[in-house]
């Protein structure tokens, strides 16, 4: 008989799980809080615009392609690669810089700052390519235990030890004098949801994964259709998604989940439960464990909050391209305070991606779908957003000055997300974006397991349980949960 798997929550690493699992001939059904799926992966119509709401472009595109492989599917949506990755622009001085993968083209604008960066940026990037070989091989292998992860660790190579404990930016700046490159090389770390001085140096080879090895890449229509592309592959597999059902209790016998209840009280029962929404939240607050009890998750580490804007403006801003970056005037104080001074919004770094200027369906002609991110403190450190309209149009006027063009009188469609909204909307601790940071103690064997402490038929995908967040890193977590999985059915 089939067995079947109840998986909770259709964000990216529940769909991708659901389809492995389908594919392998399981009997498979997800249960979604929200009215529809994709999670923080997700879109906003609206007033004629379409706005991603979360990620708006990934890393790793081979990822992907060897999880339609390995589903024998063709990728359900086209992806088209980004060049310049993105721009970068400085309020001290009003330069852009224009990242482009080329090194000769991205070297010549930064002959008068940066002497001789291009080899220096050759160098920086051979090291980061070594560092992106030897850990590899760490993000896509399951650990049974810690033992079993610092095992696999100490036999990676040693020159990676002193990279664990050095900063991002303690690295880069071994490379660069100039506060620009620095600054800019480093950017990527805000991806983790960290700054530099707090991200270690082995996450490095990210620089290597975007000016070398693959890139980054946009979506064809946006980034919703990876989601809407997995939902038609899994209703081809008879997959059914029930929304509006957000599990708040369970049942269980001898270490064994018998099954799990909604808010409304109707029971759900599975042989096998995949857990997508977040792994330490849902352990906390379903499986109620003291040591992910609300206080306990305080303690933990935490991506930064985010405050999101969707603006439709009513003119073309042909100036920018698909990601922009805004910095400020002071890195370093600004990395001090981003992440729990309230105060910090108030001259905030924020980065603006156009939807609409490689998707001109995605806003009414002559208009421009605009998407602003910026990293501000969770909820720990900033609980009360009552000055959200303040920092919004503090926003709006920066970007506004720095663009040469006053959209105030231009927006004709707006949406706001705070924290809170984040929070609330999926189930995010403290409105943190990507979830649980990814500092050493927070990863590979020390994170959130993509099994069960005590229930031996429950597994973990997602953001906060191994390897990580970003699209790409969830979708290996639905490869290595679906070993779990495997391994479970084999031996149950
Ligand atoms: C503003 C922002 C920008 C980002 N930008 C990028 C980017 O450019 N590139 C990139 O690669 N990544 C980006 N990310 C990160 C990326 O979105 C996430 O890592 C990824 O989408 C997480 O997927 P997931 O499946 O782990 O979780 P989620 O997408 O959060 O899915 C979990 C699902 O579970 C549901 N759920 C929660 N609790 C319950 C419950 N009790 N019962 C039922 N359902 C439940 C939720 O509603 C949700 O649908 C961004 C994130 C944010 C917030």
């Amino acid at each position: 008989m089939k067995k079947r798997v109840l998986v909770v929550g259709a964000g990216l690493g529940g769909l991708a799980t659901a389809l492995r699992l389908a594919k392998k001939g399981y009997e498979v059904e997800i249960v979604e809080k929200n009215s529809n799926a994709g999670g923080r992966l997700n879109q906003i119509k609206k007033d004629g615009f379409t706005f991603d709401t979360g990620p708006s472009f990934f890393a790793m595109s081979y990822e992907f392609e060897d999880f339609a492989r390995e589903c024998g599917i063709a990728l359900p949506f086209e992806h088209y690669a980004l060049d310049p990755l993105y721009s970068v622009n400085f309020r001290k001085n009003r330069v852009t810089y224009h990242l482009h993968r080329d090194i000769g083209k991205l070297a010549s604008q930064f002959e008068q700052v940066e002497p001789d960066f291009e080899n220096r940026m050759k160098r920086y990037l051979d090291k980061c390519g070594q560092v992106y070989r030897d850990t590899n091989f760490v993000i896509k292998t399951n650990y049974d235990s810690l033992p079993d992860y610092l095992s696999a660790l100490a036999k990676a190579n040693p020159f990676l030890l002193p990279l664990l404990w050095r900063s991002f930016w303690k690295q880069v700046s071994r490379y660069f004098d100039s506060n620009d490159a620095r600054e800019i090389v480093s950017l990527v770390s805000f991806f983790l949801g960290k700054t530099p001085f707090e991200t270690s140096a082995v996450y490095t080879l990210l620089s290597y994964t975007e000016f070398v090895h693959d890139g980054y890449y946009n979506v064809v229509g946006g980034m919703y259709r990876i989601a809407e592309g997995i939902v038609r592959e899994l209703e081809k597999e008879n997959v059914k998604i029930h929304y509006g059902t957000e599990i708040v209790d369970f049942g269980s016998k001898d270490r064994t989940v018998e099954c799990l209840l909604d808010g409304e009280g109707r029971k759900w029962t599975a042989d096998i439960v995949v857990v997508n929404a977040d792994a330490a939240v849902f352990r906390g607050r379903v499986f109620r464990r003291k040591k992910f009890s609300p206080e306990m998750l305080d303690r933990m580490d935490w991506t930064m909050g985010t405050l999101t804007i969707y603006l439709g403006i009513k003119r073309k801003m042909p100036q920018l391209n698909h990601h922009n970056y805004y910095l400020g005037d002071d890195f370093t104080e600004y990395a001090r305070k981003v992440f729990n001074d309230p105060s910090a919004a108030e001259k905030p770094y924020y980065y603006v991606n156009v939807l609409s200027r490689t998707n001109p369906d995605c806003a009414p002609e002559g208009c421009e779908s605009l998407f602003f991110v910026c990293p501000v403190p969770d909820l720990r450190f900033k609980g009360n957003w009552d000055d959200r309209d303040a920092i919004v149009d503090g926003i709006i006027d920066d970007f506004s000055n720095r663009t040469g063009r006053n959209i105030r009188n231009e927006i004709v469609s707006k949406t706001v997300y705070t924290p809170i909204e984040w929070r609330d909307r999926f189930n995010l601790h403290r409105g943190s974006a990507l979830g649980l940071a990814h500092n050493m103690l927070q990863t590979g064997g020390f994170r959130p397991k993509n099994f069960d402490e005590e229930f031996r038929n429950v597994f973990y995908v997602g953001a906060s349980t191994v390897p990580g967040g970003g699209l790409p890193m969830v979708v290996i977590g639905s490869k290595l949960v679906t070993e779990r999985v495997e391994r479970f059915r084999g031996n149950p």
